[in-house]
């Protein structure tokens, strides 16, 4: 999968998603990340890419032409008008479901925006989906993107080991993951429930799949709704809900 990055700062983007496991799986070729600097197109003679936005107000803008043209040299080389993912928090709060989805693709453009962003003209023209990572604002869409970039390359197939991979990890399921523990069993006077030392691989199953939906109730219940939940755990999901004892 290739993701083509459009910032004013390639080097944030480059430094922060060559390492470890991402840089690792760049290196085997089933990934490439390319940071296109925005500003090596601007047709300014000072280089300059923002200016002050037109009915007054604070700050200053990316304008229109020199984001264009740098997507436009990635759209001209891959042959095709890209999926391009526009890191705003105007857009849609990012999910796990999506970053499946983005995985489907061959090429993804992420456009970072900075200062008070980008001229909604341009937006209007390459966009084809807004994408927050939350409600909270930041100074601009690069640490976005590499969330994106992390969790979209974690679903392309090869980029997690065997070792890494987990298909009872956070979301799947709908579910948050259960607790786990490490050596040594016992650690500042806490032991490690006695079931996981047990070998009884059907007990550990069951105790971990509690673990999930106790875990999933007390943290995150705003997920429960739409979990994969067997009859028997939505009933007793249900009656702890409503303030009733488990059937
Ligand atoms: N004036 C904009 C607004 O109120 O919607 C915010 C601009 S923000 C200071 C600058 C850039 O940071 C945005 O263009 C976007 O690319 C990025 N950004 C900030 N917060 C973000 C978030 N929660 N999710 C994704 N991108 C974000």
């Amino acid at each position: 999968m290739n993701f083509h990055i459009l910032t004013l700062f390639p080097d944030m983007i480059l430094q922060g998603l060559s390492t470890s496991i991402i840089g690792r799986a760049a290196e085997k070729g089933l990934l490439s990340i390319e940071a296109v600097n925005i500003r090596d197109y601007t047709t300014n003679k000072h280089k300059k890419v923002d200016d002050y936005p037109y009915g007054g107000g604070a700050g200053m803008l990316m304008q229109a032409q020199p984001v264009y043209d740098a997507w436009k040299s990635i759209a001209d080389r891959i042959g095709d008008k890209p999926r391009t993912v526009y890191l705003t928090p105007q857009g849609s709060v990012f999910k796990q479901n999506m970053a499946k989805n983005f995985a489907k693709e061959r090429d993804l453009v992420l456009l970072c925006g900075h200062y008070e962003g980008i001229d909604e003209r341009v937006l209007e023209e390459i966009v084809t989906d807004s994408v927050s990572i939350g409600d909270y604002v930041l100074t601009g869409g690069e640490l976005p993107a590499m969330v994106l970039v992390d969790a979209v390359s974690r679903m392309v197939p090869g980029v997690l080991t065997n070792d890494e991979s987990s298909l009872a990890e956070s979301f799947e399921g709908g579910l948050l993951e259960y607790p786990q523990y490490s050596r040594p069993e016992e650690w500042r006077g806490k032991k490690v429930p006695e079931i996981l030392l047990s070998g009884n691989h059907r007990k550990v199953e069951e105790w971990r799949r509690e673990q999930s939906i106790l875990r999933t109730m007390e943290r995150r219940p705003d997920l429960l709704a739409s979990a994969e939940l067997t009859e028997k755990e939505r009933k007793i999901t249900d009656s702890v809900k409503d303030g009733k004892n488990a059937p």
